[in-house]
């Protein structure tokens, strides 16, 4: 149902100091106190970057949704471990960190609806960001959806994600002490990926589809240099195998055909991730990758009010601690837009 009543009575009004929806531990409503759509501050995406955002913004007293998309928590939720988080000197499992990141988002007073957005209409105000069944207005918003690693599109890569395959070496490849491991792709992330790899790895395999890296020369000449290191050019994955756990690659050059076979504890896929930017409709200004543009040092994007945190826009880190990081950035920086909207009277 859309929210014909929030649509046609919602005004821009400073709710700070007011009952954020529900208050502190009230979250995870459809709707602020007294019913309707209505928030000063809507953040899509619940990963670090969208409960941090929510934890900053409902402590300044504003009423804040986050959408959680249909995977609540993001990408952390499908790794293991956590163990390069402050402040958890054991580790910690990536969906335990989630599951108190989303906890403490409602202890904070933000609510949480576990729906998708899938549309945004952010050419006027009050915003709108619509899910499948319900339209909610924003005074800000704060856009928070990440990214995805690519996939390969293998069988195999599916039934053994976690379990030796592993879009993230800095998240992973601690396991791997000792291990022999596959890279695939050519470029930066890759390039990066190995060299950080051989810190554990016995050997590092770079699987790379055509017979010149797209990596910068400076990171190519790095892990060229690197004795560990092997790149085996023109080759595709054809196919991960493995019973519980990785155990080879068959590889396939593109060139004559022949097939090998390559013995590995583990495939780390590293061919680039695509932003969640569907969304928004072109509406926001992003790169040529996707990503969400930003202005200079800021989590201000293109549309004044809305703001991006996260994977969405930092093609570079893509750490769960950075990307909290950007999340205070933006809740920060969306508290101040809402106080000087008011100041300004509109
Ligand atoms: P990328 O530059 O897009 O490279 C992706 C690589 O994966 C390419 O070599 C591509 O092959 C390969 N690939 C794509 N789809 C494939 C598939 N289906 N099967 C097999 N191989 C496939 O992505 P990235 O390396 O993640 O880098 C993204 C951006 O971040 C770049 O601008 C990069 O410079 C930057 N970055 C910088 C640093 C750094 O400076 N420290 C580190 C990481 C990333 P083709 O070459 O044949 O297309």
């Amino acid at each position: 149902m859309m929210a014909g009543g929030a649509s046609s009575g919602a005004v821009l009004v400073e709710r700070r100091g007011g009952d954020p929806a529900g208050g502190p531990g009230g979250g995870e409503r459809p709707g602020p106190a007294g019913g309707g759509t209505a928030y000063e501050v809507v953040i899509i995406g619940a990963g670090p970057a969208g409960y941090t955002a929510g934890v900053y913004c409902s402590r300044a007293r504003r009423r804040t949704l986050i959408l959680s998309g249909l995977l609540p928590g993001g990408q952390l939720v499908n790794t293991t471990e956590v163990e390069n988080y402050p402040g958890f000197p054991k580790a910690v499992m990536g969906p335990d960190l989630m599951a108190d990141m989303r906890e403490q988002a409602k202890n904070s007073g933000a609510s949480i609806v576990d729906e998708e957005a899938v549309n945004v209409d952010l050419r006027r105000r009050p915003f709108k960001v619509l899910t499948a069944s319900e339209e909610y207005e924003a005074d800000a918003v704060i856009i928070a959806t990440g990214a995805s690693p690519r996939k390969l599109g293998l069988d195999g890569e599916e039934a053994l994600a976690g379990k030796g395959v592993s879009y993230c070496a800095t998240c992973d490849g601690p396991f791997f002490r000792g291990a022999e491991l596959a890279v695939v792709g050519g470029g930066d992330s890759a390039m990066e990926e190995a060299t950080f790899l051989t810190k554990f790895a016995s050997a590092v395999h770079v699987v790379h589809r055509r017979d010149e890296l797209r990596a910068s020369r400076v990171m190519q000449e790095r892990a060229r240099g690197n004795a560990k290191i092997r790149m085996h050019m023109s080759c595709e994955v054809k196919e991960i195998r493995g019973g519980g756990r990785v155990e080879s690659v068959t590889l396939r050059s593109s060139r004559t055909g022949e097939e090998s076979e390559l013995r590995v504890g583990g495939v780390f896929v590293a061919i680039g991730h695509d932003p969640n930017t569907a969304m928004l409709g072109g509406q926001v200004e992003t790169d040529g990758d996707g990503y969400v543009a930003l202005r200079n040092g800021t989590a201000m994007t293109s549309v004044e009010g809305v703001f991006a945190a996260g994977d969405v826009h930092d093609r570079h880190y893509k750490q769960a601690v950075t990307a909290a990081g950007y999340g205070c950035m933006a809740a920060l920086e969306a508290d101040r837009h809402l106080t000087e909207r008011r100041q300004k009277g509109a």
